[in-house]
């Protein structure tokens, strides 16, 4: 993993993240890591779903696993609230380095130690994209409270629509 500088056409200066790729999975046929691995899923895992139901009552209404206008359409967003401009990630700590529960398996560790890293650095590279687009990037870690979560987003998007210009006095294309 490198992260190095350089410039975009626009001559301003931009940190490019290098994605060094650890390469194929060793084989985990019988240990912790295989059990992690089959359970990891890309999207709609329990915590994520006990979030979006919590959100829900809370009456908002968002997008599920889907590109944020503006940004690199590769980079999904685990749960978009267009209107508030919100893009929430419920971040699995095994994957994502929880500081609580996140730990480099022993078995194959280099290999992992670099796939993880891998992972946060792709994180902090979707954040940056996300922010520079107008996106206010939120993080929930999977073992937070989804209703303790979803009372903090919900007056994250009152506070962002109270303060956000009306459309219609904006000029055409907004
Ligand atoms: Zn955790």
């Amino acid at each position: 993993m490198t992260v190095a500088t350089g410039s975009d056409n626009s001559g301003r200066l931009h940190v490019v993240y290098r994605y060094v790729d650890a390469g194929p999975a060793p084989p985990a046929s019988s240990d912790a890591t295989s059990r992690v691995m089959r359970r990891t899923r890309r999207s709609g895992t329990a915590p994520e779903i006990a979030l979006r139901r919590a959100l829900h009552r809370r009456g908002l209404r968002f997008l599920v696993d889907v590109a944020a206008p503006g940004t690199n359409r590769r980079r999904r967003v685990d749960v978009l609230l267009r209107g508030a401009r919100i893009a929430l990630f419920i971040d699995g700590c095994f994957w994502h380095s929880c500081p609580e529960h996140g730990r480099v398996p022993k078995r194959n560790h280099d290999w992992w130690q670099v796939k993880l890293y891998g992972v946060v650095v792709r994180d902090r590279d979707t954040d940056a994209q996300l922010s520079s687009a107008g996106w206010l990037v939120v993080r929930v870690w999977e073992h937070d409270d989804p209703e303790e979560a979803a009372d903090r987003i919900a007056a994250l998007v009152r506070a962002r629509r109270a303060k956000a210009p009306n459309p219609r006095t904006l000029g055409a294309g907004g």
